[in-house]
C-alpha cells in the first residue's frame, strides 16, 4: 500500500484537480498523507486541510518556489506559514511579477487575434497563472496539439509569445522558507542536467543557505537513482523526501502517490519532516 505524495499540484498553480478533489483522489488511492505544493502559492492549503479532516488525510502545508542558480532550480518548502511576515510579501511580489509578465503575453497574443482574455483567465484559473494556462488556451481554441505543442511553438523561451518573468535567487528563497517556520527541499535533483560534482556543488552551496532536504523519490527515478540520492542525503545529512509532482491532466504520467508505477514514499519521510519541526 502507498503511504505518502509530498509533491502535488493543484488549480492554485498549474494543476487540474482542486486542492480538495486531490485530497478525495488521495483517500480513494489509501495515501495517509500528501503536501499540497503549488508553484509560487499556498493558497490551496485550507481547503485540501479541510478536505483531509472530513475524509482522515494528513495534509501539510507546502509549497514549490522556482529560483535561479546558474539555471533553473525549484525549492520545495513544507510547514511553512505562509501569512508570515518574512513569506507573504515575497509571495506577493512573485504573483505580481506573474501577473505583469501574463498581462504582456495576453497583449501579445490578442494582438494576433488569438483569443485570449486575461480577466477570465483570473477568474477560471487559481492563484499562480503561468505559461501552461496560456498552453491550454492555445490548445483550445486549435492553434496546438497539445500543450507541449503549445510551448514548443509559442511560449516556450525563445518563441513569439515567450515573455521573460523574474526569479528569487537560491539564496533568498531558502532563507525565506526557513524565516517563515519551513523546511527547504531540493526538488527533484535530476531536473537540472548537472553532472555529480555539479549536484554536490549545488547542495553544498544550498546546504550553506540553509538547505534541509533532498527529494529522493520521484516519478520516473529509477532504483539506482533514488540509491543515490538517499546516500547523498545521508552523506550530508539531509532529510530525504518524495513525491510524484502530480498535476493531473498535463502531466498524465505523474501519478498521484504512485508517479510512473513504481513509485512508493514511505510515512518515515514525512515523520523526518516533522521531528525537525518539532511536532
Ligand atoms: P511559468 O512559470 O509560468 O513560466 O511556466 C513554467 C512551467 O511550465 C513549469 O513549471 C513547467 O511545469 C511548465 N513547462 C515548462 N516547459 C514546458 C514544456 N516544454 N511543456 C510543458 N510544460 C512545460
Ligand atoms: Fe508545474
Ligand atoms: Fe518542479
Ligand atoms: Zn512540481
Amino acid at each position: 500500500m502507498r503511504e505518502i505524495d509530498l509533491h502535488i499540484h493543484t488549480t492554485e498553480s498549474d494543476g487540474t484537480l482542486t486542492p480538495a478533489e486531490t485530497v478525495r483522489l488521495a483517500h480513494e488511492l489509501g495515501l495517509r498523507a500528501i503536501a499540497v505544493t503549488d508553484h509560487d502559492t499556498a493558497a490551496g492549503y485550507p481547503s485540501a486541510a479541510a478536505a483531509g479532516e472530513r475524509l482522515g488525510v494528513e495534509v501539510v502545508p507546502g509549497i514549490e518556489i522556482s529560483t535561479t542558480y546558474h539555471g533553473p532550480v525549484h525549492i520545495l518548502g513544507y510547514y511553512i506559514d505562509p501569512q508570515s511576515p518574512e513569506l507573504a510579501p515575497v509571495l506577493d511580489w512573485v504573483i505580481r511579477d506573474r501577473d505583469e509578465r501574463n498581462r504582456r503575453m495576453a497583449e501579445r497574443m490578442a494582438a494576433d487575434g488569438i483569443p485570449v482574455d486575461y480577466a477570465e483567465m483570473q477568474r477560471r484559473f487559481g492563484s499562480a497563472i503561468g505559461r501552461p494556462h496560456f498552453a491550454r488556451i492555445l490548445v483550445e481554441c486549435g492553434l496546438a496539439r497539445d500543450v507541449r505543442d503549445a510551448f514548443d511553438r509559442y511560449v516556450e523561451n525563445g518563441q513569439r509569445y515567450y515573455e521573460p518573468r523574474h526569479f528569487l535567487s537560491l539564496e533568498r528563497c531558502i532563507s525565506i522558507l526557513r524565516a517563515s517556520g519551513g523546511i527547504p527541499v531540493l526538488a527533484h535533483p535530476f531536473q537540472y542536467r548537472l553532472d555529480e560534482a555539479g549536484l554536490r556543488e549545488l547542495i553544498e552551496c544550498a546546504m550553506g543557505f540553509g538547505l534541509e532536504g533532498i527529494e529522493c523519490r520521484y516519478s520516473g527515478y529509477d532504483a539506482s537513482q533514488t540509491a543515490y540520492l538517499l546516500s547523498l542525503a545521508a552523506e550530508y545529512g539531509l532529510l530525504p523526501t518524495g513525491g510524484s509532482d502530480y498535476h493531473g491532466a498535463p502531466k498524465p504520467q505523474n501519478r498521484l502517490g504512485s508517479g510512473t508505477g513504481d513509485l512508493e514514499v514511505p510515512y518515515a519521510y514525512l515523520e523526518g519532516l516533522k521531528k525537525r519541526k518539532g511536532m
